[in-house]
This record gives C-alpha cells, sequence and structure tokens, in this order.
C-alpha cells in the first residue's frame, strides 16, 4: 500500500481493525509475540490475543509495549498525527495539531511527544565512515536581556564578548553532521567542549575527517581525527574542503523551526525536539510513505504521561 497524501491515507485506513492489521504486520510481520513474556505462541481472542504460555497467559493487543499503549485515540487518528508531524519540514505544534485532528491540545501534546520517542534513534549510528563531517555547538533559549554578558553572536552562532571572547555558555546542542548524510544531535549541560569529544568519539570512527571552526578544546580531536577548522577569528569561513556550511544551515532550519513553530522549548524536552528533527532529516531521501512504515517500525517504545509531566 503506498500513501501521497493525508488525504490517501485516510482513505485507506477508514476504520481501527485495518490499522490493527496494518501495525501487527509492520511489529510482527505476521508472527504475534507475546510483549509480556516474548512467547511466539499466542491465540486469537475476540479483542486481541491471548499467551498460551503457562505461567503467562496474559492478554494483551498490538498496542501493548508500543506508543500506542492506553491511548483512547483511534488508531487512524494516531496514524494521521504522525504523518502530519513528519511530513512537514518543520514539524507542528500542539495547538496546530489539535484543530487538525479534533482532539484536546493536552492530547496533542502527549500524541507529538510520544511520536518524537518513536523517531528517537535507538542506538548511536555511525557517520562519517564514508565523507567527511563537520562538528559544532550551537545555543537556544534564554531571553538575551537575561545574560549576563555582552552577547554578540558571530557567524557561527557563538557568542562573542565585547573584548572579542568567544563566550561559551553551558547549555549547548552539539551536532555531528555528513556533508551528504545524515546528523547526530545531542543537547548538553555542562562542559561544552568536553561533552562534544565524547560525543565525536560515539558517532564518528577514528581516523575519519572532522571539520569544525577553531574552538579550542577541538584540537584534542587531532589525536584520533585528521581534523582541521576554519579561522573565523580572521574571517575566513571556507578554505577548500575545509568548512562548516553544512551544520551552520543545519542549525538555521533547526532555529527557525524551533523558535517559528514552538516558541518556546523546556530544558526537559528539548532532546526529544532534537530527536523529531534529526529523524526527518536523516529520512529525507525516502518517499513519504517509506518514511511512514520506517517511523513506525521505531514505535515498540512506551512513554508514560507521567514522565513526561513529573
Ligand atoms: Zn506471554
Amino acid at each position: 500500500m503506498k500513501f501521497k497524501s493525508l488525504l490517501h491515507l485516510l482513505e485507506y485506513f477508514k476504520d481501527d481493525q485495518i490499522c490493527i492489521e496494518y501495525y501487527e504486520q509492520i511489529r510482527w510481520g505476521g508472527e504475534p509475540a507475546c510483549p509480556h513474556c516474548g512467547s511466539l505462541k499466542p491465540y486469537k481472542t475476540n479483542r486481541g490475543y491471548k499467551c498460551s504460555d503457562k505461567e503467562c497467559h496474559k492478554k494483551f493487543t498490538v498496542k501493548v509495549g508500543t506508543i500506542f499503549e492506553n491511548s483512547k485515540i483511534p488508531f487512524r487518528v494516531w496514524f494521521a498525527a504522525i504523518w502530519l508531524a513528519t511530513e512537514h519540514k518543520k514539524g507542528i505544534s500542539s495547538v496546530q495539531l489539535a484543530i487538525d485532528l479534533g482532539i484536546t491540545q493536552k492530547s496533542a501534546w502527549f500524541v507529538l511527544h510520544r511520536i518524537r520517542e518513536m523517531l528517537r534513534e535507538k542506538a548511536p549510528q555511525m557517520l562519517g565512515e564514508n565523507e567527511a563531517t563537520e562538528i559544532d555547538a550551537t545555543y537556544v533559549g534564554g531571553k538575551e536581556k537575561n545574560k549576563h554578558f555582552p552577547k554578540r553572536r558571530s557567524r557561527d552562532h557563538n557568542l562573542i564578548t565585547n573584548e572579542g571572547k568567544v563566550y561559551t555558555p553551558k547549555k549547548a546542542i552539539l551536532g555531528i553532521i555528513e556533508r551528504n548524510g545524515k546528523v547526530a544531535l545531542k543537547y548538553v549541560d555542562g562542559e561544552t567542549t568536553r561533552n562534544m569529544v565524547d560525543f565525536v568519539k560515539t558517532h564518528v570512527p577514528a581516523d575519519s575527517t572532522i571539520y569544525s571552526d577553531e574552538a579550542a578544546a577541538y584540537k584534542q580531536l587531532k589525536k584520533t581525527y585528521k581534523h582541521d577548522n576554519v579561522k573565523h577569528s580572521l574571517s575566513i569561513y571556507v578554505e577548500g574542503q575545509v568548512h562548516t556550511n553544512t551544520i551552520e544551515n543545519f542549525w538555521s532550519v533547526l532555529k527557525r523551526g524551533l523558535y517559528g513553530v514552538y516558541h518556546q522549548v523546556s530544558d526537559k524536552h528539548i532532546s526529544r525536539y532534537l530527536d523529531e528533527y534529526a529523524a526527518r532529516f536523516n529520512n529525507r531521501s525516502l518517499t513519504s510513505n517509506e518514511r511512514f512504515n520506517q517511523f513506525l517500525e521505531g514505535s515498540e517504545s512506551v512513554l508514560p504521561y507521567k514522565i513526561l509531566t513529573q
């Protein structure tokens, strides 16, 4: 089944039963597994399945153990929400989603956070195995007027004091991006540069080529990587292959989205928004339909409301 639009998707998923069958195929590939004990021998009941394992014997549906667990929102509304949240390049706010789908804003907020959980990379992916990567840190949030230092943003989004020194706030978003491929993002609260070195080591294999700006701590990377940096302090932004334009373009899309669509993103939830942006970017070459299926495969994860709100 190929969906080319939201309308098409809703026409196909006309009732809950069709959604359930579709999702069972994605999740189990025709072989239902008990989410409680893993047994592959459940039998069908009127409302779902019952495990035949003597010690387990629990009832379940395909929603148990997924982002759809314990939700009263119909499956087709969930599917429409996934489509909207992942097809809109900058995302969709809970206010807008509530209007589009006729659900409360509170429900829409929860649905969107669970979708972000679905989009989260469950294992760190390796970047830069076949091409150069660019790394950079950027800063979001906080009111400019509350910052206790003279502020001016350089082209690479660092903050420059009136004395011309680079000021590095503690809370930062770290990014690693392949020039023609994928991105990895991480929100950190602490020493940006040391966090960056650890982050790079998690995602980039040794001996790869990395470009950055001239933050002093990145010098550590030279031990493990082919590292070169641009000299922004000398107003040199591109020297042959040595530039960080790819990650800077990514930051501007991210910030337009975070500020334009979501307005204010709290420290508590920012990592989830980063998961959302990274997932959309990293799957941009797929068709809408392929993306939808690909994302659904990440849905085996429950995110309780309590965790989001405590
Ligand atoms: Zn079981």
